[in-house]
């Protein structure tokens, strides 16, 4: 079963606007075992709108959605253009319209000529209530494909497409089942991991894809399994799931949408163990990032933005002669802010950071990017070195990442 997706609207195309619609109608038709083939973005205007309808319409989909365009003022124009595709002409809908007057009496404001024409439908489509608003959705059928096309504003799209168009495509459609198992990892560039797993993929059932989707050193590796059924893919995936955890254990942090933070947090709890944090660098992201988790009370002291030399030297007892030896951003100085942090807060880890985020500060010997981490426990402190990018605010985020990992494989080689 194949599908397209169209999104209308001039600020997709200038960047003023991220079309968030596709990416969430994509995700959608792929769950409910659409095979989403093509996405197109286009202005409002009339003769790209029909374009793009008729080249959709070429490829045969089984299914095309469109959105946007559909707002009351005169700048959308996917209505009126909709009528001259499907050839049919723009008649008043009278739910429609009283849903409209409903909404604008609850709000308080009168109806206009502009609200009136938005109670106007395409007389060949079937209308979908748009409760959430007040464009409707329209369902149009032409030589075997579903054209719908619904209002830009995503709250609007989300509210038809669950309310009305996927529980009728699902019925319609027995599709086949398409299911997604992400695998996240930390600590090997894509390259190298393609290489690690070049077997494992070359040795993949015919039905499960493989897919590396990396962002800023953590890789999602998405598996994809289709089938007729449920209960025939899930046990394929998680046989290749497993397989995946004997070929790069240390690497895999946690499935799905599980966070480092949420992993750690998790390591954290189950060891009952306690943390705290010494940022210089990260200047409390780090700390951002950890609370960010809920029940991170339970493992999470505090954390010490130890910003300044005086800071590292008055508050976490760093020997002002390492500091002049060695600078701030060190091994010596990481493994003293953990050890610091750890003495200040007591818990039974510290965990620190110490670099430079840029874009200036930086030097031949220490450059831009670079951090020292360090994680102090009762069986001693290890730091670890790491040189990253020039960007400031994607090296905070790196930094953060590593310091996450250095802890957890610190817990879990405890
Ligand atoms: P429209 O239905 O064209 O009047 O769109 C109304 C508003 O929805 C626009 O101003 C955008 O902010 C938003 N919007 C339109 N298309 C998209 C899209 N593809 N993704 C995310 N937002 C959108
Ligand atoms: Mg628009």
């Amino acid at each position: 079963m194949k599908a397209e997706i169209i999104t209308i609207g001039d600020e997709l195309l200038i960047g003023q606007t991220i079309d968030t619609n596709s990416a969430w109608i994509g995700w959608e038709l792929s769950s409910a075992g659409f095979d989403v083939r093509r996405r197109t973005s286009i202005h409002d205007n009339r003769d790209e709108i029909l374009n793009a309808l008729s080249e959709a319409a070429e490829r045969k989909p089984e299914l095309v959605i469109i959105t946007g365009g559909l707002g009351p003022t005169s700048d959308d124009i996917t209505k009126q253009t909709l009528c001259e595709f499907f050839n049919t002409k723009l008649v008043p809908d009278r739910e429609v319209l009283e849903m409209i007057e409903k909404m604008l009496r609850r709000r308080n404001f009168p109806m206009n000529e502009n609200n009136r024409r938005q109670a106007e439908v395409p007389e060949s489509c079937r209308v979908l209530p748009n409760a959430a608003g007040t464009a409707p959705g329209m369902w149009f059928e032409k030589d075997g494909t579903i054209f719908i096309s619904m209002p830009g504003v995503p709250g609007e799209m989300k509210y038809i497409m669950q309310e009305h168009v996927l529980p009728d495509i699902k019925k319609r459609f027995r599709s086949q089942v398409i299911i997604h198992k992400n695998i996240m990892t930390y600590g090997m560039p894509e390259a190298r991991l393609a290489e690690i797993l070049e077997q494992f993929e070359a040795e993949l059932p015919e039905n499960i894809k493989l897919a590396y989707l990396p962002s800023f050193g953590v890789i999602k590796l998405r598996l994809t399994g289709t089938a007729g059924t449920l209960n025939e893919i899930e046990p394929l995936i998680g046989a290749q799931t497993s397989k995946l955890y004997n070929i790069i254990p240390d690497l895999i942090f946690g499935e799905d949408e599980q966070t480092p933070e949420m992993a750690v947090g998790q390591l954290l709890k189950i060891k009952k163990l306690t943390l705290s944090l010494a940022e210089s660098c990260t200047g409390g992201f780090l700390a951002h990032r950890i609370t960010s988790v809920a029940g991170s009370s339970e493992y999470f002291a505090g954390s010490l933005v130890a910003y300044s030399n005086n800071v590292k030297t008055g508050i976490l007892g760093i020997d002002p002669a390492i500091l002049a030896s060695d600078g701030a951003v060190s091994s010596r100085v990481a493994a003293g802010m953990a050890e610091g942090a750890r003495k200040l807060f007591k818990t039974d880890l510290g965990l620190a950071t110490t670099g430079i985020a840029g874009p200036s500060g930086g030097s031949a010997d220490k450059p831009v990017g670079m951090v020292w981490i360090a994680v102090s426990s009762d069986s001693g402190t290890i730091t670890e070195k790491h040189i990253f990018s020039t960007d400031r605010i994607a090296n905070i985020t790196r930094f953060s990442l590593a310091a996450m990992n250095l802890l957890r494989l610190q817990i879990i080689n405890r």
